[in-house]
């Protein structure tokens, strides 16, 4: 078998190895397609730094190969997405058997090994089988869609509520998409004129510039209230108070994303405003929920589906991709067909 890791900081090299059966609750996977997102470029690029060497890539989808004889949900030829966040076993939530609400979940290609590897051995409880109507495509995004689902849950906003949302990239417009579909009203804000049209072809109806008219057009659509709640997804081009004056008296500021960089804000319109700031990372909760959405076509993917590339052209295009982040673009996510 085969398998890439980033040994180092802009380096990405092929290894053979060998992944065998420990326990018969465990199931041999074919990776077949895996998402390379911003975060894997920024750990090649050094400028987030896991333990190296680490094996980059945190979704993927792949087939069963060998089930273990104890495993019950999945079997030889069970088309699977692999969770990508897992509880580390050893906090005090997971002692106490809560691993759901594991303190330390451990993400792959960041705390764990990532995917990006034609053979995988995980535990069954670490794998979801998916139906056959959702595409290998589409399913590289049920961990975002998990994550989305996960902030919608802390936000607990009333129907019909504004949501101010900061950052049009994957997970700021498919969280836009699950809001109106939890029928909500999202507003999405970001400075790339391309991500906004992208969000718009996807059905997100408010999509706004981040200029100095802003605030002055979040009052007019939310009726002179602001944002009931904002979401900024992390990694983006605008400031990190940007949502302080966007969001209503009392209102929360959620901040999300695949870790954040190191960010000074001034607090004080936070604290005039009594706004509850928290973030949200991880999903392990949600993932046959996200399984579900995708069936029921909640959300449409198509507008932003990832170019497809070669396992074969992996090294040239983290490099590649890493160049244009460096440059100060926004870089899409994109998929490697392993087989
Ligand atoms: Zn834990």
């Amino acid at each position: 078998m085969q398998i890439w890791k980033i040994p180092s900081p802009k380096s990405l090299v092929r290894e053979e190895g060998v992944e065998t059966l420990e326990t018969p609750t465990q199931a041999k996977i074919r990776i077949t397609n895996v998402l390379l997102t911003p975060s894997d470029l920024r750990v090649w690029r050094g400028s987030v730094k896991p333990q190296y060497p680490v094996v980059p890539c945190r979704f993927a989808v792949g087939i069963v190969g060998e089930a273990g004889a104890d495993c019950l949900s999945v079997e030889k030829n069970t088309r699977v997405y692999l969770r990508d966040s897992l509880p580390c076993g050893q906090c005090e939530q997971c002692l106490s058997g809560h691993g759901e609400n594991c303190l330390h979940m451990q993400t792959a290609g960041m705390d764990r090994e990532g995917f990006l590897r034609d053979f995988a051995v995980a535990e069954e409880s670490a794998l979801c089988a998916l139906p056959p109507s959702v595409s290998d495509t589409d399913a590289l995004f049920v961990g975002v869609v998990s994550l989305c689902e996960a902030v919608i849950d802390r936000l607990n906003a009333p129907k019909g509520s504004h949501i101010a949302v900061f950052g049009a990239g994957e997970i700021g417009n498919l969280l836009c998409q699950l809001l109106i579909y939890h029928q909500a009203v999202p507003i999405l804000i970001d400075s790339d004129e391309k991500r906004l049209s992208a969000a718009a072809a996807c059905g997100i109806y408010y999509t706004l510039p981040a200029d100095e008219q802003l605030l002055p057009s979040i009052a007019r659509l939310t009726g002179g209230r602001m944002a009931a709640c904002s979401v900024y997804t992390s990694y983006n081009t605008m400031p990190a108070d940007l949502p302080y004056e966007a969001t209503s008296v009392g209102g929360t500021v959620v901040y999300t994303g695949y870790g954040f960089p190191s960010t000074k804000t001034s607090l004080k319109p936070a604290l005039d405003r009594r706004l509850t700031l928290t973030a949200v990372t991880d999903s392990y909760n949600n993932c046959t929920a996200a399984i579900n959405l995708l069936v029921n076509k909640a959300v449409n993917l198509a507008p932003i589906a990832p170019e497809v590339f070669s396992a074969a052209e992996a090294e040239q295009l983290f490099a590649s991709r890493a160049e244009e982040m460096a440059e100060g673009k926004n870089v899409k996510c994109c998929a490697l067909n392993l087989l």
